[in-house]
């Protein structure tokens, strides 16, 4: 059967492999609507070759732009352009890859029009995971994972009872300063922290993995996604990303998911889900890696997990203005405005001005997210002074 598609964040790196992904297979995917930023060039090649019915992007004046080029596309853009575009008619799988809380609401809509939602988008599940899951729920729409850990583990937990869980353990590459003396993380630059090892991914989210927040986040995401207390995650070093995540069992047993780091494999079976298709992605030689190895985290040297995980098990609105003030510090570490220690630090003292209160709406989140982005910006402006 012919699936409809609509891709959220269609230029990013994860975007780019889900079209990879669908390229393979004409026969089954049919791609209806993308929503892409600013990278109009890209976007635009991407229509060309995916001829969607409905495009939009960040910024108003890129419509005029593309409407020449493709004047029989329907352009939108900005918040509600990529709103409209994931609730699109007769769309059966949305896959939801922009990057951060801007993916929320657009993710919501595909939710509340009882998609199936492949989620890349951790963000939105970090900051209202509680609410995503009930208005999946109440419209009867599926999330299944995108995160390659989320999604070893979605495969690990497959036909087992959630009685039978003990823990969920996720994985972690430790990311470029896993082996840097805690002493000389002062000198990071930004070149430095933008070389992951293993995994090749957009700016965010690699600064994210170079503080091991992404791990933070992924502990917060794994709890809504598996309605799993955070004191049943436990995160582990492993720094050649094969296997992508485990779940240890009562019994003694640990089932774990491997592979070759290659986001298309998650990619691909959210997309064919319960099936499985080709990827393009080589099968794994484990006797060629020859080594595997796994260490306990070091929260000491890398403060944003810890911060996560005191987020984690604080609920309320700290994960909302956790993930907000990071989203502005990490920008303006990519802008080399703050140094890498600063992320954490002011990370910190955001959630520590904070006055937390239970979620209750949606707006709730909206509200917590825009305080945290004010505050963390007023920091950085700070420093610059
Ligand atoms: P990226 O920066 O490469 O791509 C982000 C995409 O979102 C781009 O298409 C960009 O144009 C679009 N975008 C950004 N802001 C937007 C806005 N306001 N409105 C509309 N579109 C907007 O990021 P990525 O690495 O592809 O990551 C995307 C999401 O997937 C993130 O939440 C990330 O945590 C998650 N994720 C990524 C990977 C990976 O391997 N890249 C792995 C796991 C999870
Ligand atoms: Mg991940």
């Amino acid at each position: 059967m012919m699936k409809n598609i609509v891709i959220l964040g269609s230029t990013g790196s994860i975007g780019v492999s889900t079209l990879d992904v669908v390229s393979r297979h004409p026969d089954k995917f049919n791609v209806v609507g993308l929503v892409g930023g600013t990278n109009i060039d890209v976007l635009s090649e991407q229509i060309h070759k995916f001829n969607p019915q409905c495009v939009s992007v960040k910024d108003a004046q890129d419509v005029t732009v593309l409407k020449k080029r493709f004047p029989k596309i329907d352009f939108f853009s900005g918040q509600q352009g990529a709103v409209t575009v994931a609730g699109w008619e007769s769309i059966d799988c949305v896959i939801s890859a922009i990057v951060g809380a801007a993916g929320l609401l657009p993710t919501l809509e595909a939710l509340k029009k009882g998609r199936v939602v492949g989620l890349a988008n951790k963000e939105s599940m970090v900051i209202a995971g509680e609410i995503m899951q009930q208005v999946a729920k109440e419209n009867g729409a599926i999330i299944l994972p995108v995160d390659s850990e989320h999604s070893a583990l979605f495969q690990c937990l497959h036909g087992e009872k959630r009685e039978a869980v003990n823990k969920l353990i996720l994985t972690a590459s430790g990311g470029p300063f896993f082996k840097r003396d805690k002493n000389d993380f002062k000198s990071i630059t930004r070149a430095e922290a933008l070389k992951h090892p293993n995994w090749s991914m957009g700016p965010k989210i690699t600064i994210d993995s170079a503080t091991m927040m992404n791990k933070g986040l992924e502990v917060m995401e794994a709890r809504w996604l598996f309605d799993m207390p955070v004191a049943q995650i436990d995160v582990c070093i492993h720094p050649q990303s094969i296997v992508h995540s485990m779940v240890d069992y009562i019994d003694g047993s640990v089932i774990a998911h491997l592979g070759l780091p290659d986001m298309r494999v998650p990619i691909a079976y959210a997309l064919s889900y319960p099936d499985r298709i080709e990827t393009g992605v080589p099968s794994l030689k484990l006797w060629e890696k020859r080594e595997l190895t796994f260490f306990e985290p070091d929260f000491e040297k890398f403060r944003c997990l810890k911060l996560a995980f005191d987020v984690a098990k604080s609920g309320k609105t700290y994960a909302a203005v956790l993930n907000a003030a990071n989203e502005i510090v990490v920008e303006a570490f990519l802008k080399d405005k703050i140094s890498f220690l600063n992320i954490a630090e002011m990370n910190e003292a955001v959630l520590n001005k904070h006055e937390a209160k239970e979620i209750k709406t949606l707006e709730d989140v909206l509200e917590a997210d825009s305080w945290a982005r004010k505050t963390a910006l007023k920091l950085v402006g700070d420093v610059l002074h």
